[in-house]
């Protein structure tokens, strides 16, 4: 079943090859084109980590290298249990980047312009070729390859890889997931080989294939992108600006903002200081979970803005974890214990009223978030009345608005993290902790001390550490 939240924003420019929130391109006049997005469609911006990382997966696995240099990708987080993400670049949907978690790696799922590109930048693995009259059988049907079709293959395909399908003139026909190895394939005599996932209608697919402009750096393209969206993204600005203003004047309220860290809060941040001024009380939680960045962009932002930000801490989670157990999906003291509770002292302590926080919540980030009110009262800290002045902007709106107020944005969306937050978390996914273990051991190897020891203690077995079972309670035993 498909869920909307709302419209998905996202359109490209296809001459400037960048994305676009409007109908038109600011820069040059050409008319926005959809790009089809699998819903809730919130898709992020990638960085060149993101870009990297990604290139390196893509020469891994097919030898094609450096596809995605100069050209702006989105990265759309797919909805369901595994980890995987719609790759759009050139405006389209090219690769499904997904984590493969029997494999313990990040793989890719082909589209046919994908695998297009791939060839046209040097694909030399996972490949399969095909009889022209098998082109012919299958262009009105997918359906599957079975080996007295195939002329040749590379020897280094894995069952459940995909690979790219070739005719004989070496023209892509289609791309498909493998049924068996490449070993398996020598030794057969006819079966199954490869199942098809997508495959050309007709023979001009290939002839309108054209490249689409690569910039010399994502630096330039930003810059372009922020141009080509400039008068849209100041009419939202004016927008949320004009909701903080009258929000303060009917209420008259003390303000506060609470920071995170994350963009969403430094874009209400920036909006607030805008709209009312300095007289704002901004407040950041540090959980004790909180990565170095993180620190780093609370110190950043108060220099950057020449403004004081009160730093709220609540017990300690590492003493405290001792006592409550490992947090899970189904038992989060944590985010009660080390986030809330500070937060409701300073409040009582603080304001003899009534407290008006503006805070960063978008209705895409979640099908929960997208039944809020833009104004309501927080049911936990009674005298916090809160109030989303981005709330219908998507997570793009956000970016390019960041990239065109030059904001000092967290190092940590550098690095391919796009939820900021405790760098350990029971709602983390199983790629997200890979990323976790890779980039940061020395915080990785803090937690599992801490797995370790209570799996000791409760008997429970290195699975439990290893498949992540840990973030569910009762998940514990098999
Ligand atoms: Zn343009």
């Amino acid at each position: 079943m498909k869920t909307y939240i709302g419209k998905i924003h996202v359109k490209w420019c296809n001459n400037c090859n960048i994305p676009l929130l409007g109908r038109i391109c600011e820069v040059c006049g050409s008319e926005a084109k959809e790009v089809k997005l699998t819903p809730p469609g919130d898709p992020r911006l990638g960085f060149q980590y993101d870009i990297d990382f990604i290139n390196k997966v893509i020469e891994e696995e097919f030898g094609a290298k450096n596809v995605l240099n100069g050209k702006i990708i989105l990265l759309n987080k797919l909805p369901g249990n595994e980890e995987a993400y719609e790759v759009i670049v050139d405006g389209e949907v090219k690769y499904i980047l997904y984590f493969d978690e029997n494999k313990e790696k990040w793989k890719i799922k082909l589209k046919l312009s994908g695998a297009r590109d791939l060839m046209e930048k040097g694909a030399y693995k996972k490949i399969v070729k095909i009889k022209n009259d098998i082109v012919d059988i299958l262009k009105n049907r997918k359906g599957s390859i079975l080996k007295p079709g195939i002329v040749e293959f590379t020897n280094d395909i894995e069952e459940k890889d995909d690979v790219i399908i070739l005719d004989e003139n070496n023209r892509v026909v289609g791309v498909g997931l493998s049924v068996v190895s490449s070993e398996k394939i020598k030794e057969m005599e006819k079966g199954k080989v490869v199942k098809v996932r997508f495959f050309i209608k007709s023979d001009n697919e290939n002839e309108n294939y054209k490249p689409k402009k690569i910039y010399n750096n994502l630096e330039e393209a930003f810059n372009i992108m922020v141009k080509a969206n400039k008068g849209v993204i100041e009419s939202y600005e004016k927008n949320a600006i004009g909701f903080i203003k009258n929000t303060y004047k009917k209420l008259k309220k003390p303000v506060m903002v609470a920071f995170s860290g994350g963009k969403d809060s430094l874009a209400t941040l920036i909006l607030t200081l805008k709209a009312l001024g300095k007289n704002i009380d901004v407040v950041f939680i540090d959980t004790g979970l909180e990565f170095e960045e993180t620190l780093k962009n609370v110190e950043d932002v108060e220099k950057y803005y020449n403004i004081k930000i009160i730093r709220l801490k609540g017990e300690d989670f590492w003493e405290k974890v001792r006592e409550y157990g490992i947090p899970s999906r189904d038992n989060r003291w944590c985010s009660k214990i080390c986030k809330l509770e500070p937060l409701k002292k300073f409040i009582e302590e603080n304001y003899k009223d009534d407290v008006l926080a503006f805070v960063g919540i978008r209705k895409y980030e979640s099908f929960s978030r997208a039944k809020k009110r833009m104004i309501y009262r927080n049911t936990y800290i009674k005298k916090q009345i809160n109030a989303l002045p981005i709330y219908h902007w998507s997570s793009l709106h956000v970016w390019i608005y960041l990239l065109k107020e030059k904001a000092p944005y967290n190092k940590l969306y550098e690095k391919g993290f796009d939820r900021i937050g405790c760098f350990i978390c029971p709602a983390m996914e199983m790629g997200e902790m890979d990323k976790i273990k890779k980039e940061f051991p020395e915080l990785w190897v803090k937690w599992e001390n801490i797995l370790k020891e209570f799996a000791k203690k409760n008997n429970l077995g290195e699975e439990w550490i290893k498949k992540g079972l840990w973030r569910w309670k009762y998940k514990m035993v098999n």
